[in-house]
């Protein structure tokens, strides 16, 4: 595994960051375990005016940054300024919320005798960040913008092809004014990282990613006793019921499920539509995928991009073939593709049965799964058929009805009548085989932060 930037759009190979060696990484634990014992001192203010400054840097030089983004994974220059927008948004919100959300909790006692009791939230010290490549900013802002708000300090280990946006992330926390060593950019290999992992200094792990290194790495953080969050993959079910508005309903499912190329873990990837606009969904959700265009994503009438690497597109294809060879029927898109880059024409799969492999996978690109179901009991028990339990929503003009839908499902998150909205000010994260913590609002900050019981009692109370 090497770092470096190819450029999806061509497959050209950039530029290449050697590993690092273990006395970089011992030095890198070093100066993070020492800012920390400085930065948890400091003042909810001080720490504020740093993540404020990095949310104005990110802001002003929007462009740069957001070329980065599609330089090395490929999305639509729309989509990386959005995603730079988005990231400067958490910065900006943990720099007005942090001092709020950590604020001591004096604890309601039954009896005065147990004393003047407070709960106190004190950071826990250096924390490993491992993260994917599919949103380079903004997986990273959303666990350092808390954490280190939180005194917390940090050291990332990004994927393999965003060495760029990595280092960029390392640059904007330096120029914010952060101290030296609160934040450190590694390129470690994968065994590497497990020494972090190991090592006393880190106090905790936050990975981002599949489910494959969850299961690893929260293996390794189970083994030495550390507290771990995953946010890890999810086939989100994308309900419609047969009193929804279907042209706007097509529209977003066409969102959904291409954005980014479809490589997000709440992409809608199973799509439940109940019988009675079943065949009126299929045959308007194909026009609507029809007139998708593939394209160089610096190009603003781009609307597909490609996907993040040569490597992707081939895997996604051989799924795509496990999951025919299994019953499934595949519809390939006829859209025009560039000839060179990491394209894949979208595939629409229906005929998915149980036992099929793809029941139970995760695509990550443009294929949508379309179930055809009786009716809303038999769309709820569709959407909780699944390992996973990330994101997911349900479409219908009744709003009651959407919210009793939507409760019955077993996932962290569920939108009505939208396909995700990924917002600075609402909470991430999944259940099942999709993980376990929440990024992002009050539940973010609180993940890696000692809840420390201070309690003045009276040297005459009773035990
Ligand atoms: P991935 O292959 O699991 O990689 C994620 C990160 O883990 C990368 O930095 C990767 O480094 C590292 N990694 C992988 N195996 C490792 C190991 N054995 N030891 C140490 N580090 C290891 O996932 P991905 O393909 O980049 O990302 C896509 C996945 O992330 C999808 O499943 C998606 O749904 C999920 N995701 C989840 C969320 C969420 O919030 N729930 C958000 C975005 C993405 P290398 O690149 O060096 O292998």
């Amino acid at each position: 595994m090497a770092y470096a930037t190819t450029n999806p759009f061509t497959n050209e190979q950039i530029k290449v960051f050697p590993n690092a060696t273990d006395a970089e990484i011992d030095t890198a634990l070093d100066s993070a375990h020492n800012a920390f014992l400085s930065w948890r001192t400091t003042s909810f203010a001080e720490r504020a005016k740093v993540m404020q400054k990095a949310a104005d840097i990110l802001r002003a030089n929007i462009d740069e940054y957001s070329k980065l983004l599609t330089l090395e994974m490929g999305k639509v220059f729309g989509e990386s300024k959005a995603e730079t927008e988005l990231s400067a948004a958490i910065f900006e919100y943990y720099a007005k919320n942090a001092e709020k959300l950590l604020v001591p909790e004096e604890l309601p006692v039954a009896n005065k005798d147990e004393g003047r009791a407070k709960v106190i939230h004190q950071p826990l010290g250096v924390l490993l960040a491992v993260e994917p490549w599919n949103f380079p900013f903004y997986q990273v802002a959303r666990i350092i913008a808390p954490q280190l708000s939180a005194g917390n300090t940090v050291v990332l280990k990004h994927a393999s092809n965003v060495p760029q946006c990595a280092a960029a992330m390392d640059k904007l926390m330096i120029e914010a004014g952060l101290p030296k060593g609160a934040f450190q950019n590694l390129y470690p290999t994968h065994d590497q990282v497990s020494r972090i992992l190991g090592d006393h200094r880190v106090r905790g792990l936050a990975l981002t990613g599949s489910e494959g290194a969850g299961a690893r790495l929260a293996a390794e953080a189970g083994k030495a006793l550390k507290k771990c969050t995953m946010e890890l993959g999810g086939a989100d079910a994308f309900i419609v019921l047969e009193d929804a508005d279907l042209e706007k309903t097509v529209k977003w499912a066409v969102f959904g499920r291409h954005w980014n190329a479809g490589q997000v873990c709440v992409s809608s990837k199973r799509m439940i539509v109940v019988d009675a606009v079943y065949d009126q969904f299929l045959k308007q959700y194909r026009e609507g995928v029809a007139k998708l265009k593939m394209g160089d994503p610096m190009d603003p009438a781009t609307t597909l991009a490609p996907l993040s690497s040569q490597k992707a597109a081939d895997d996604l294809k051989k799924q795509v073939e496990g999951a025919v060879a299994a019953g499934a029927k595949a519809e390939e898109i006829p859209l025009e593709m560039p000839n060179a880059g990491a394209f894949f024409r979208p595939v629409i799969l229906t005929d998915v049965k149980d036992g099929n492999p793809a029941m139970r996978e995760e695509f990550f690109g443009p294929v949508s799964m379309i179930f055809r179901v009786k009716d809303e009991a038999e769309a709820i028990r569709m959407a909780n058929d699944s390992p996973y339990g990330l994101g997911g929503s349900v479409f219908t003009k009744d709003e009651a009805r959407g919210v009793r839908v939507a409760e019955q499902i077993e996932t962290g998150m569920v939108f009505v009548n939208h396909p995700t909205m990924v917002k600075a000010d609402l909470p991430f994260g999944g259940v099942l085989r999709s993980g376990f913590g929440r990024e992002l609002i009050g539940l973010g900050i609180k993940e890696f932060v000692n809840h420390k019981l201070v309690d003045v009692v009276d040297i005459d109370a009773p035990f």
